[in-house]
């Protein structure tokens, strides 16, 4: 490990929008909370299709105004290049530099793929609409993604969307470091040299946590799934345990080299903090990994 050395750390924290003015409040306290600690950036998730859209839209304007560089998340699924070209104007227009582009998931039922198929369609097209304005990130799937035909498969798909002119990718989340470092080790022999930023996953709700993972194709080890199946109702005792695996889970990626962290929040501060706290993150100039 590695060639990611080369790459200048880089800390993040993701959002979804909020669904109510409530929710809009609390997330403000989050964000708050959050920009205390200096991140890289933010991120917004979006969902494919209806009024979410909207949602990430607000959310992530409002933020970006707020002094710290807000990337919207962007899928390409169901959608037109009409109606992206003039997000990715809207984005432009008020100073939004970086993206999250995906292909996105439609949800079951729903209408047909739009225009551009796959991620690396999306890439290419922010490129030819936008040309180098955006920095653009990508998503990327140590544990192989769900649909994948093959691992060889995924990782060539991987590839298209470098080469499609990504800049850097974010990772699906994962709780085994070696699926990442094998991951990062066949996409480099494939030519790959951009940063790859491990998404981290806090626990705090065991049946979501499991819900969520057979969703998205994320394993859960076993030690992991037996032990927190043992704490039951014990909220605290779940994350007390989570927060400590996966510390030391950053702490082994961040030493063999990553570059940096992503971590999905979903909309809590303090389960991220106290990773972050753990690995002394606010210091991180000083810190040699
Ligand atoms: P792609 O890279 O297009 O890959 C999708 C599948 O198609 C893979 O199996 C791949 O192997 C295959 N494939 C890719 N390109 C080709 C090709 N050219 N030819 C043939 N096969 C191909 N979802 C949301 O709805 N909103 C979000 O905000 C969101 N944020 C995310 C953030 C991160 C960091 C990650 C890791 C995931 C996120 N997702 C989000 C989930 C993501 O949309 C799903 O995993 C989706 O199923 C795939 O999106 P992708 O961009 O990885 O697709």
């Amino acid at each position: 490990m590695n060639s990611q050395k080369q790459f200048k750390r880089r800390f993040s924290f993701e959002f979804f929008p909020p669904k109510t003015p409530a929710g809009m409040e609390k997330l403000q306290t989050v964000r708050d909370t959050l920009a205390t600690h200096q991140p890289d950036f933010f991120s917004v998730t979006y969902g494919a299709g209806g009024s979410t859209q909207e949602r990430t839209i607000d959310t992530v304007l409002t933020l970006h105004k707020q002094g710290i560089s807000t990337a919207p998340h962007l899928s390409c699924i169901g959608a037109t290049r009409k109606t992206l070209g003039d997000l990715l104007d809207l984005y432009k227009s008020n100073g939004v530099n970086r993206i999250v582009a995906l292909r996105g998931d439609l949800p079951s039922g729903m209408g047909a793929h739009g225009e551009l198929r796959y991620a690396n369609d999306l890439v290419a097209f922010i490129r030819e609409h936008s040309g180098e304005h955006f920095n653009i990130e990508v998503a990327a799937y140590p544990e192989f993604h769900p649909q994948a035909p093959s691992a060889e498969a995924d990782l060539i798909n991987f590839k298209r969307k470098v080469d499609a002119g990504a800049n850097s990718a974010i990772t699906q989340y994962f709780f085994n470091a070696d699926s990442y470092f094998y991951f990062v080790d066949r996409a480099e022999k494939m030519g790959v040299n951009i940063p790859l930023v491990p998404g981290i996953m806090p626990i705090t709700n065991y049946s979501n946590l499991v819900r969520f993972s057979d969703m998205c194709g994320a394993e859960i080890p076993r030690w992991i799934r037996k032990q927190l199946e043992a704490y039951g109702d014990d909220s605290n005792s779940i994350q007390q345990f989570g927060t400590e695996v996966v510390s030391k889970m950053c702490e082994t990626l961040l030493n063999q080299g990553a570059p940096g962290l992503h971590f999905y929040t979903l909309n809590q501060a303090e389960a991220s903090l106290s990773i972050w706290n753990n690995l002394g993150l606010d210091d991180r100039e000083k810190i040699a990994f």
